[in-house]
């Protein structure tokens, strides 16, 4: 044997020998593992197997939406979700939710409440129902906290007109501070480490130093949802269902491994659940197919909390706090999955109209275009498609916003661009089917003018972005639906 190979060989059984080693501790791990999970399907296993390898060293910013918050019950599965795993050291909250659905949101009882505070009503008893709900957690959690020193505070300042911002943050505040009890993590008050200019736009660039250099010094920590303050400290919010927004922030300053945003659905769905019953979930989705689909209608997740996970590349995931065995949906920057159907999503919105202008020889004048897009500039109307043939332009805008301003936008038309003749079609509707899959498969667009045309629907604009992501289809508004469910059908139900 010569010297090389006897080397090689030792090598081979040192590193067998430190194999074996790894194995049966990898063995002691996974034998309470799959004690545990026995009844859990092998994609789970493999994702809590991870989790317990790789949990101490990875960090997740958790957000739990109103629905997950809503009453003692819902925070327990809460608290077990975050029990669960180790490596979930930042908890963003929103106010409770619904607990039925003819109950109401505690945010919109504190905008309620404080509008009376500011009509100079008694807002007594509005006030009292808001510290019962809360009451009903604490009580229910078994918790040793009293709120009454903060309503007292809240009520003063409800005297004192502290505004609607405020008074809707209180909300999360309240929340919060339960949940870091209830958890035994730090509570960081928002309004210290969330900041906004004066001008009420957010400061996100002092809000990741602030923030980082406060997260730096918490091991774990809850920060509410949905508000921050100004230098003066004047809390100001986000836009409605801005906790995601608030969770999308913390974990770019905690430099998380991952943003997980727990709401009372399994993610997202490829359409819209309303149209198509029971619609398959989406595993997988990118940022740039989120997009175009919340632009287009769909909705789970509040579309400005994209922009700072997507910046800092962090992956998103939506999870189901009743049913937290689902694996829900991963939004992330790129992938290679495949998805399974081709197509990721469909959604759509009514009430467009369509501006159709003619003109012999438009192709040739140069500026055309941008004359006729000035008419909707001067308007401030911003328009959605611009197909065009050849003497012919459309352009796509939404019906309630150009009704009020037609004649103007008309004139306006005539005046830039002098065409022959403009000609209006109201009530259209828009369908997105939108896929990465799209580009790497032929006969993607065929498909769906196949379906639509065996179910007599007239398809009055086809708009393909070059990026093949989507292709945009207008229809009637009365075929909306219809449209909708023969593309799932042609996509989805006919591959199962
Ligand atoms: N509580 C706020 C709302 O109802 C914010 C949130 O839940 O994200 O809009």
């Amino acid at each position: 044997m010569s010297k090389d190979i006897k080397g090689k060989n030792e090598k081979n059984e040192k590193n067998e020998k430190k194999n074996k080693k790894r194995l049966d501790y990898l063995c002691v791990l996974c034998f309470p593992i799959s004690m545990d999970f026995a009844r859990l399907n092998k994609g789970t296993f493999d994702s809590i197997l991870t989790e317990r390898l790789v949990g101490s060293i990875m960090k997740k910013v958790v957000k739990f939406g109103g629905s997950s918050l809503a009453s003692a019950e819902q925070f327990k599965k809460v608290g077990d979700i975050i029990r669960a795993d180790e490596s979930r050291k930042y908890v963003v909250p929103s106010a409770p939710g619904k607990r039925h659905s003819k109950d109401t949101k505690v945010t919109d009882m504190l905008y309620g409440c404080y509008a009376l505070a500011e009509a100079d009503k008694d807002f007594s008893a509005e006030l009292a129902a808001i510290e019962a709900r809360y009451n009903e957690i604490i009580t229910g959690l078994g918790l040793k906290l009293s709120l009454k020193d903060e309503f007292e505070v809240i009520e003063k300042n409800f005297k004192l007109k502290a505004g609607s911002d405020y008074a809707a943050s209180r909300g999360e505040f309240l929340n919060g501070r339960i949940m870091a009890v209830y958890l035994g993590y730090e509570f960081i008050d928002a309004a210290e480490v969330i900041c906004f200019h004066s001008d009420g736009s957010f400061d996100a660039e002092k809000t990741d130093t602030v923030l980082s250099k406060r997260l730096a010094k918490a091991e774990r920590a809850v920060i509410p949802g949905f508000y921050g303050a100004k230098k003066g400290g004047e809390v100001k919010t986000f836009s409605r269902g801005g906790s995601d927004i608030t969770g999308s922030i913390v974990a770019r300053a905690a430099k998380a491994d991952l943003y997980e945003n727990w709401t009372d659905t399994s993610g997202f769905l490829v359409t819209d659940p309303r149209i198509v019953e029971n619609p398959k979930p989406i595993t997988t989705i990118t940022y740039k197919e989120l997009r175009e689909l919340s632009y287009m209608g769909a909705s789970v997740f509040h579309e400005d909390a994209i922009f700072p996970v997507r910046k800092a590349g962090i992956p998103i995931n939506i999870r189901n706090t009743n049913s937290p065995e689902d694996e829900g949906t991963m939004i992330v920057e790129s992938t290679c999955r495949t998805p399974e159907y081709t197509i990721t999503g469909i959604a759509g919105k009514k009430g467009f109209v369509a501006i159709n202008i003619e003109k012999d020889m438009m192709n040739s004048e140069i500026g055309f275009g941008r004359k006729v897009l000035q008419a909707f500039e001067e308007n401030g109307i911003s328009f959605e498609h611009v197909p065009s043939g050849i003497d012919t332009m459309t352009v796509f805008v939404h019906q309630p916003e150009f009704e009020g301003k037609e004649q103007n936008v008309l004139s306006a038309i005539h005046r830039l661009a002098a065409p022959d003749s403009i000609d209006l079609e109201a009530n259209l509707a828009l369908v997105a089917v939108v896929g990465r899959g799209m580009k790497s498969n032929r006969g993607t667009a065929a498909r769906i003018f196949a379906a639509l045309a065996h179910n007599n629907i007239n398809i009055k604009m086809i708009d393909q972005g070059s990026s093949e992501l989507n292709i945009i289809i207008g229809v009637r508004n009365e075929d909306f639906e219809l449209a909708i469910k023969v593309i799932y059908d042609i996509f989805v139900s006919s591959v199962l």
